[in-house]
């Protein structure tokens, strides 16, 4: 069972056993209203953060610094003992076994179970039966079974306390399409779009050779892991390894952690970190602006604290200002940033055991120094703003962590929390008003599963009807090097009308060589489209790195132009990338070593997972895949 499965039965059982819990009240729970009081349209930055851009643009940019010596995945492992995933650990594999496993599991647990909360179940009886379960059925370990019992317990249980939906219900707002049971009426919702006509499509010509570019770094899921130690064990039992108390997998050798990661489950050291920041401020002094997309804390969702990832934020953004003293920098906020990992209580949570605030005021303060002080507003309310960049140009983080379907407190009500999408429309239309352009960043990326169907959709109507003014969406949270494509409607005929960009993580877990990404935007010129004109993902290989006395070697690993062969980066040319790989494989294998950085771990991929992620790849609305898969399907056998 890999750790991925693992995790969603772990919440499955917890989910489970804590329904049989007493009724916790929460404070002023009966005073809780869901209606949100905030006034949404907040006064827009009208200040251009950046400074004219310099850069020339020449496509190609750049012939390789340093070719990948790889011939195909797995093939440079020289460690017989290494654990080599099988095409069943694969991380798009989530999906598949999500189809099959949790759904069941889940439905028929929380049914039998529920007929038992009356009963009365004490708190300490619940942890000792789902510790008993967690531990006989070789989950986890008793520390880690307990530690998530104790992290996730006190949200679990006042969350079960104020649902108003069953079991099936549940199940279907956690596994969305897997579970076949009809959508949740009381959590279908929709924000109005203004009625102000949407303009009509011109289509503007690229910039000429030669032209004004911004140089953009996004970084994203750095994952620092403070207890990393070198020489730990890598192949270990617990869901996060390489620390001191990791626990050999049985029967296994024990392989050490290496100096700058592991392709196990490991997350990132802090040598890696700073190796990777001096070698962009390096190579790339001439980076204009930063897009850090999230997730900085490590996976030890068991054990993690509040205090614990403070510290984890404040060294990252720490080692990150110590590189980029100067350099504009714009955040958006991780599923990882909270304690209980995913806990995003929406504003109607004021109970300061439960609320977020916490961590909103903490990251309000830390992006202070890149934020201009009227964000602060937005920041402290739900963790999204949206600044000028240039004239006529925007940008807008929004916290796509109210769409996760394991943010436990929108089982209670997941409607537009925080009023977010409200305020992105009211964002986008005063842009489209002012002939804008926009950039998006998050973390959660729309189409993915841990996005809840509803939101999804509210969000895809929303770029949908701002393709005009949206040039580019930029995320994180899959790891993978992956990108998702919009349709004008849910139809893979249809046309495509916006991109974004799934940026590869810098941690390694798991499986992946780390990575960043850099883009060329379209810069000060009249005609200006402020489109993504090129990128380009840098990396470096883990296992050379890890030799004595090596350090990484940081390349640049592809441009998306030359690897692809596309004449720009705009959707339909993505649209076009993922037909032409439905019909040559070997396009499709270079986009997939690619997808893991060439990393000589990653799973083997058959037709199914081909299918899988072309299918991930046109869904940037979540929980379709299995009407738009089935499309897919037959254009694949042809
Ligand atoms: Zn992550
Ligand atoms: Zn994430």
């Amino acid at each position: 069972m890999n750790a991925f499965t693992r995790t969603i039965v772990i919440t499955g059982l917890l989910l489970l056993c804590c329904l049989l819990t007493e009724q916790v009240p929460i404070n002023g729970s009966s005073l809780l209203s869901f209606e949100d009081e905030w006034n949404y349209k907040v006064p827009t930055n009208e200040v251009p953060l950046l400074n004219e851009s310099q850069r020339n643009l020449l496509l190609p940019f750049y012939s390789f610094v340093n070719d990948l010596k790889v011939e195909g995945i797995g093939e440079n492992a020289t460690n017989s003992t290494r654990h080599f995933p099988t095409s069943r650990d694969a991380k798009l594999a989530g999906d598949i076994i999500r189809t099959k496993v949790p759904c069941n599991v889940c439905n028929l647990g929380v049914g039998l179970l529920y007929a038992e909360v009356k009963s009365g179940v004490s708190m300490e009886e619940i942890k000792a039966k789902f510790v008993s379960i967690c531990v006989s059925f070789k989950i986890e370990s008793f520390s880690v079974c307990s530690g998530i019992f104790d992290t996730y317990g006190p949200e679990v249980v006042p969350v079960m306390e104020l649902m108003t939906i069953g079991p099936p219900e549940v199940c279907k707002l956690i596994f969305g399409e897997i579970c076949k049971s009809s959508d949740v009426a009381s959590h279908e919702w929709t924000v109005d779009l203004p009625t102000i006509p949407k303009p009509n499509r011109t289509e503007s010509t690229l910039p000429k050779v030669g032209m004004p570019v911004f140089k953009v770094l996004q970084i994203s899921d750095t994952h620092y892991d403070l207890d990393y130690v070198e020489g730990a064990v890598t192949n270990c039992e617990e869901p996060l390894c390489c620390r001191t108390y990791s626990t050999l997998r049985s029967g296994e050798e024990p392989l050490p952690a290496g100096r700058w990661g592991s392709y196990e489950k490991c997350d990132a050291p802090k040598a890696l970190l700073e190796n990777m920041l001096q070698n962009i401020a390096f190579q790339h002094p001439d980076i204009d602006y930063i897009l850090w997309t999230g997730d900085l804390p490590p996976h030890d969702i068991w054990n993690q604290t509040k205090q614990k990832n403070l510290k984890v934020i404040e060294d990252t953004i720490a080692m990150v200002v110590k590189a980029f003293p100067n350099t504009p920098i714009f955040p958006a906020v991780g599923n990882h940033e909270s304690s209980p990992a995913g806990n995003f209580a929406p504003h109607w949570m004021t109970d300061p055991d439960h609320s977020v605030s916490w961590l909103y005021q903490k990251i309000g303060a830390s992006w202070s120094g890149w934020l201009p002080k009227n964000t602060e507003e937005t920041i402290h309310h739900g963790a999204f703003y949206s600044v000028l960049l240039r004239p006529g140009f925007r940008l807008i983080s929004v916290n796509t962590n109210y769409c996760h379907s394991l943010s436990w407190w929108l089982l209670v009500n997941s409607t537009d929390p925080a009023s977010e999408l409200k305020w992105l429309i009211a964002e986008l239309q005063k842009a489209e008003s002012n002939s804008e352009k926009v950039h998006i960043i998050g973390h959660i990326a729309p189409g993915s599963s841990d996005c809840m169907k509803t939101w999804s959709s509210n969000f895809y109507n929303i770029v949908n009807r701002y393709e005009h003014t949206i040039k580019a969406l930029f995320y994180g949270h899959s790891h993978a090097d992956e990108f998702e494509v919009f349709y004008e409607a849910t139809d893979f005929s249809s046309r495509a009308t916006a991109v974004a960009y799934l940026a590869p993580s810098v941690t390694s877990f798991t499986n992946y060589n780390p990575a960043f990404r850099i883009y060329y935007v379209d810069g000060d010129h009249e005609n200006t489209t402020r489109e993504v004109l090129e990128h380009e993902t840098w990396t470096f290989d883990l296992d050379t790195a890890n030799l004595p006395g090596n350090e990484p070697n940081w390349f640049k690993s592809y441009s998306a132009t030359d690897e692809f062969q596309l004449n720009s980066l705009r959707p339909n040319e993505w649209n076009n990338l993922i037909e032409r790989m439905i019909q040559d494989d070997e396009l499709f294998h270079r986009f997939y070593r690619n997808y893991y950085r060439h990393s000589p771990t990653a799973p083997p991929c058959d037709s199914k997972c081909k299918l899988q992620i072309l299918c991930d790849l046109k869904s940037a609305k979540s929980h379709t895949k299995h009407q738009l898969c089935h499309e897919l399907e037959t254009a694949f056998q042809m």
